[in-house]
């Protein structure tokens, strides 16, 4: 066969053409995809994992075991069931004032890290006042169950049970890896931070086999690398708390665009109850034994996402002038304050992750 320019032209053609077909079945093998997946049986809340992965199999693996995780937290940390062959917190409460309760490392690590903020003064969030809140959580349970008959719990009850919160008299035993009760009437309840330490307990993993990946838990969300479309961050919402007096529909207030960090808030709109009309949450403050009304949800930015969720907890029952004097005190940590009045604080470094600090030119 001669050869001339044209054949030599189609040949080269129908060769690039015929590697073009068969280079998305390559490529796929290179490309990564965002994938999401919910799961509503952990924690009692909402957990998302988003997550760039080659496929669907790659994604389904680290979903499956993050959760596996998760659910084992979820079991340890869980104050109201008792499961086979595990000294989880239900087991602690009711057994810890008898003699010291060896319980698994994870729940350990997480009662010595909040007693260590307890010593050094931080003490708006005490997870040793389970006493007062288990009251609040029957209340708010009988009352959700039957809205009609809600009820307050009686002050003199909430007194009480404020005798028995004094976190000193958890003792823990770090050889021996035990807890015990030296007051019989003291319960712990790990609300305000379980979530938090769980987020930061599947990092590890998640760094490992799906590093780009936004993990939601309720809300506390831990961004990891970014995004492997070409975005330096992932926008995170912050929530409407009213969105019905803002008209509905509109989810969230503002967004912040972050990666390797945590965004955690608490609210007055997550979890609770109403009474005459009158509505009342779940963070209550150790002061007055009631659901705090200073604010009505705070945000946290940082690395950690336990302390992200103690200071949660801990901003929203301070006062806004207390709350932003303590977070200036710390490194590497911002916060947002939605307040009663519909106005906003904000940290001074949160301008740097806020859309509208950043779109005001960086004005607070
Ligand atoms: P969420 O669980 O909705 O994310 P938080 O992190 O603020 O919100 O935790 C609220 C939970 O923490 C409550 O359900 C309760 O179990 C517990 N809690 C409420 N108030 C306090 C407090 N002052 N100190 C310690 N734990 C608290
Ligand atoms: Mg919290």
């Amino acid at each position: 066969m001669k050869l001339n320019f044209k054949s030599v032209f189609c040949f080269a053609l129908a060769a690039l053409l015929a590697v073009t077909a068969l280079m998305p079945a390559c490529l796929s093998e290179n490309t990564y995809t965002k994938f999401s997946r919910r799961a509503l049986d952990i924690f009692d809340t909402e957990i998302t994992l988003m997550g760039y992965a080659r496929t669907q199999e790659e994604f389904d693996r680290a979903f499956d075991d993050t959760m596996a995780l998760l659910r084992r937290f979820d079991q340890v940390f869980d104050a109201y069931n008792a499961y086979e062959d595990l000294n989880n917190l239900y087991y602690v409460n009711r057994h810890a004032a008898e003699a010291p309760v060896e319980i698994p490392e994870e729940l350990f690590a997480l009662i010595s890290w909040c007693k260590e903020q307890w010593s050094r003064g931080l003490r708006s969030t005490n997870i040793a006042m389970g006493a007062v809140l288990s009251i609040w959580h029957t209340y708010r349970e009988a009352g959700l169950a039957n809205p009609e008959a809600a009820q307050l719990p009686p002050m003199e009850d909430l007194l009480a049970a404020s005798k028995h919160t004094d976190f000193d008299q958890v003792i823990l035993d770090a050889e021996k890896q035990t807890v015990f009760f030296a007051d019989p009437q003291i319960t712990l309840d790990v609300g305000a931070v379980a979530k938090g330490w769980a987020a930061d307990a599947v990092l590890p993993y998640l760094k490992e086999h799906m590093p780009s990946f936004l993990i939601s838990l309720g809300g506390n969300v831990y961004a990891g690398d970014a995004p492997l479309d070409g975005r330096a961050n992932w926008a995170v919402g912050v929530e409407d708390p009213r969105p019905d007096e803002n008209g509905g529909g509109l989810m969230y207030r503002d967004i912040v665009d972050v990666h390797d960090l945590t965004v955690v808030t608490s609210g007055d709109y997550w979890r609770y109850y109403v009474v005459d009309g009158q509505r009342y949450h779940h963070i209550i403050d150790p002061e007055t034994l009631f659901p705090s009304t200073k604010m009505i949800s705070v945000t946290i930015i940082c690395e950690s996402s336990t302390l992200a969720d103690f200071l949660s907890t801990t901003l929203f029952v301070l006062s806004p002038k207390d709350g932003l004097k303590l977070i200036d005190s710390m490194e590497g940590v911002e916060a947002l304050w939605m307040l009663t009045d519909g106005t906003q604080q904000a940290s001074c470094g949160m301008a740097q992750y806020l859309r509208s600090l950043k779109n005001a030119g960086g004005a607070v």
